[in-house]
């Protein structure tokens, strides 16, 4: 912050620090005490903020990089949009490959802000040289001076963690943290907080929450990796069809499985509830929390933390959708958001 003047120098400096709030109603069945870690208050909107600034200042500080060289990812979700603000800010090129998958708004939005956008076919092996991780790879290879952030295979995502969002976490619970609850896509956030907690007291259980059609909690259980387990499902952001190196299954405790049509309707009784417009992982770390409440997890002593990554806004046309939810055979009596909440005067 400047003398005097109550400004920032840029976006950069509010990225982290983000405020854990009470959670006073969705969990109010339930013994503890619950809150959320609200990601959505970082400038870019989600955790990946503090990855994208950590990942892409480390190499600055080896001297990788400097001003107009290019930084690449292979993501149309968060990690590309704080990448994307980060290197406006900074001054470099960003280069993102995705998927052909993505759709037009996330695509449209990374070009929005000032990032080249490779759209690779969707339907092919990750070794085929059209294939988003082969055409990223190949453009590092090429471009001199370029980074590949690489979140999935980087250990940096876990030390951008353990150097931010653990320490914030102890000291806004004052060290009475009890469980940590966080999806796991890449790992970083639940393996970065956990190491730090965790060293902290090792009595703190850390839970990840995992799809059901991802590889992660059974590898977890058995360190075996089950091409049986593969299969679409709709959350973004969290399990996976691959073992990343940015999740070090350790200082995890356990991974549970939750469903899509759950973590929708839970995404969308927080905003009823809570009046916290959160993103889909957001509704699946709850969605969590009630299915461990049941099993007799948590007593009158638990003051459990709940990672919200990202904000709603950025699933207005999917879960936020009572046509989407439809479509996907989700039909929501309880919490439409459009059907009941609207009235044409004509
Ligand atoms: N939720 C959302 C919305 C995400 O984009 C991600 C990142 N893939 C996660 C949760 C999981 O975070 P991490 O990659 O650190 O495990």
């Amino acid at each position: 912050m400047k003398e005097d003047l109550q400004v920032y120098d840029s976006l950069l400096q509010l990225v982290g620090n983000t405020p854990l709030i009470q959670l006073n109603k969705i969990t109010e069945d339930f013994k503890g005490e619950f809150f959320a870690k609200l990601e959505a208050y970082n400038p870019g909107h989600s955790s990946k903020d503090r990855i994208a600034l950590y990942i892409i200042e480390e190499a600055e500080r080896k001297g990788l990089l400097k001003k107009g060289d290019t930084i690449i990812e292979t993501t149309s979700g968060n990690t590309g949009f704080s990448i994307a603000m980060v290197s406006i800010i900074k001054g470099y090129n960003c280069i993102l490959a995705v998927s052909s998958k993505s759709s037009k708004d996330k695509i449209d939005m990374l070009r929005t802000m000032g990032a080249k956008v490779y759209v690779c076919p969707a339907h092919v092996a990750a070794d085929d040289p059209r294939s988003y991780y082969e055409v990223a790879k190949r453009l590092n290879q090429e471009i001199k001076g370029s980074v590949y952030i690489n979140q999935y295979f980087n250990e940096l995502n876990i030390e951008a963690h353990y150097r931010s969002t653990g320490p914030e976490i102890w000291k806004q619970t004052e060290g009475k943290i009890t469980h940590l609850i966080a999806c796991s896509g890449t790992g970083g956030t639940i393996s970065g907080t956990a190491r730090y907690l965790k060293e902290q007291n090792p009595n703190v259980n850390i839970i990840g929450i995992d799809a059901y059609g991802s590889v992660l909690k059974k590898y977890h259980e058995t360190r075996e990796f089950d091409s049986d387990e593969i299969y679409p499902y709709r959350i973004e952001g969290l399990g996976k069809n691959l073992i990343p190196t940015a999740t070090d299954f350790d200082v995890i405790d356990k991974f549970i499985k939750v469903t899509d049509e759950e973590s929708a309707h839970t995404a969308r009784e927080i905003a009823k509830t809570e009046g916290m417009l959160v993103g889909y992982t957001s509704g699946a770390a709850t969605q969590g929390v009630k299915q461990l409440a049941e099993q007799g997890e948590f007593d009158e002593n638990s003051k459990v933390v709940l990672i919200f990554p990202d904000h709603g806004s950025r699933y207005m046309s999917k879960i936020y959708s009572d046509k989407w939810m439809e479509d996907q055979g989700f039909f929501d009596t309880k919490n439409e958001v459009n059907a009941k909440t609207i009235e044409f005067i004509k």
